[in-house]
């Protein structure tokens, strides 16, 4: 087609076609009105709430084998007009839910992993495994998809009903306990349309902060494998050349190169393998670190030093060395105009009203542990400016945060004072504590979404912080290298070997109520 009658035709076609007349848009109710519609949609989804809750807790599923908790989420999602892609990421365990089209897209993520030895019964305060030696929820991440799940739905039908534009995506924290997929995620470009992320993670506090938590590192995770060569200990020692001598040696140096660290840096490491018996000189040995400091350069030069220790403990030994990064993450930075606006919301809400026998639970916890007894928070927490960061624990979601305005929000769920990553952790977690926390979670997170859809000039000014504040020097830099791929088949064989028993404790929402219900649990149980 020639340009003449190019231009011919898209003249006649517009002079033809007729523009259906579109009725004019009902008037849609101020955004107050609005958040109070969503409220009382989160309240009438209490029920779908508490049973998402329980599920997933009954999975107890560790990290990159959540495949029943991801199959129910996905089948939930799908069944109510999320349009899911499985495996995203190169991850049998991850996948995306959207909904709806255009921008704003409002991005959400939380974890879905359980914790090693964390099994435990709910409702019950003191130590009392579902399945000895199993994992379980003792990080309370069986609640954060109940929160981001309930609130997406409730979003969904108000957006359909007063016809406001906007995309919603929710994206699961596959391993998050590895600390092992969001850069994965953003390497994918998960979030590369987001305009705001929301994360949800439980707490015991209703909280949200922005810039560094003060308590947070981020970190890279990675295995080192040492290769010698096998000898009878007694007959030919001098002919063996031992693995394990190397990982001694590695942590030895690492041990006394400590002391010349600044405070703020965290290291840890577990021995993974460490021989076969004691008669056969060990060809194989390996350890496995978690190198945490609180920017990205810091974590890089102790990860150097690290792959030092390990060449010169190879060298000593006259072995091998090999390594394989598992796990990174940049540390968290949260976005102030998302985080001030989440705040209001959460003042909003105001924490959820505790009963005597959720008191009880969380007094008698405390006791067991010897923790500081004071049952459960009844204020929501002020909005803080950032202090200077003293270090702790990391998440990856952190890498999230240097892509997009992000916001973590905290949702009062599970008892304070506990240690964390522990059985302690997963008793309050298929309880009415968790039930009640995760749907005041909800509300907020719908709450906070319907200010961005609705109000443009809120995400250009979260965009004006993330780019001329947060990333005006410091520019995001993945840890992880281009041929790297996520360890999916982490945690396969405990998971193999404890999801037979775990099985015939998966919650069975059309019989029973509640998973205490089903359990025949008395809530609360305590010592007497
Ligand atoms: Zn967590």
């Amino acid at each position: 087609m020639n340009r003449c009658t190019r231009t011919t035709l898209s003249l006649y076609l517009t002079l033809t076609m007729a523009v259906p007349a579109v009725p004019a848009p009902p008037q849609r109710p101020p955004l107050d009105q609005l958040k109070k519609e969503a409220v009382a949609e989160v309240d009438r989804l209490a029920t779908f709430t508490q049973q998402m809750v329980d599920q997933v807790f009954s999975f107890a599923e560790l990290g990159f084998q959540e495949y029943e908790t991801s199959r129910y989420l996905t089948g939930v999602l799908e069944k109510n007009g999320f349009r899911v892609e499985r495996g995203v990421a190169g991850m049998p365990t991850a996948w995306t839910a959207t909904w709806g089209s255009g921008k704003p897209v409002i991005a959400f993520i939380t974890d879905i992993d359980c914790i090693p030895l964390a099994s435990q019964k709910p409702g019950v305060a003191y130590h009392a495994p579902m399945v000895e030696g199993a994992p379980g929820h003792g990080e309370g991440h069986n609640s954060g998809m109940a929160v981001n799940v309930t609130a997406a739905f409730v979003l969904k039908k108000l957006m359909e009903k007063h016809r406001i534009a906007g995309t919603l995506k929710l994206v699961p924290g596959v391993a998050e306990e590895l600390v092992a997929t969001k850069a994965f995620f953003v390497r994918e470009g998960l979030f590369r349309d987001a305009d705001i992320v929301l994360g949800s993670h439980v707490d015991n506090e209703f909280a949200v902060n922005y810039g560094q938590p003060v308590n947070n590192s981020g970190l890279v995770s990675v295995q080192y494998f040492f290769h010698g060569r096998t000898a009878h200990s007694a007959g030919a020692p001098w002919s063996g050349r031992s693995a394990l001598d190397a990982v001694e040696l590695m942590n030895a140096g690492w041990n006394y190169r400590r002391e010349h660290l600044r405070t703020q840096h965290r290291s840890h490491y577990v021995i993974t393998n460490g021989g076969e018996q004691p008669n056969v000189v060990p060809s194989e040995a390996s350890v496995w670190y978690y190198f945490r400091e609180l920017d990205y350069k810091r974590i890089l030069e102790l990860y150097e030093l690290g792959n030092t220790m390990a060449d010169a403990a190879a060298m000593m030994t006259d072995t091998t060395v090999n390594r394989r990064l598992v796990g990174s993450a940049w540390p968290n930075h949260f976005n102030k105009v998302v985080a001030e606006t989440a705040q209001k919301n959460i003042e909003a809400v105001g924490m959820p009203q505790w009963s005597e026998a959720d008191h009880t639970l969380a007094r008698s916890l405390q006791k067991e542990i010897s923790a500081t007894v004071e049952g459960l928070k009844t204020k929501v927490t002020p909005l803080e400016a950032p202090r200077d960061p003293r270090g702790g624990g990391s998440d990856d979601v952190g890498d999230i945060s240097w892509n997009a305005p992000m916001i973590y929000l905290r949702y009062p769920a599970n008892i304070p004072n506990l240690p964390g990553h522990n059985w302690a952790n997963a008793v309050a977690m298929a309880t009415p504590i968790a039930h009640k926390g995760s749907t005041a979670g909800a509300k907020v997170m719908a709450m906070t979404a319907l200010d961005f859809l609705l109000t443009p000039e809120l995400v250009r000014q979260a965009w004006d912080y993330f780019r001329d504040l947060q990333t005006k020097e410091m520019k995001y830099a993945p840890f992880i290298a281009p041929s790297d791929q996520p360890p999916v088949e982490m945690n396969k064989e405990k998971m193999e070997k404890f999801a037979p028993q775990l099985k015939k404790f998966y919650y069975d929402p059309a019989k029973y109520k509640t998973y205490l219900e089903q359990l025949g649990i008395q809530y609360p149980t305590v010592r007497k």
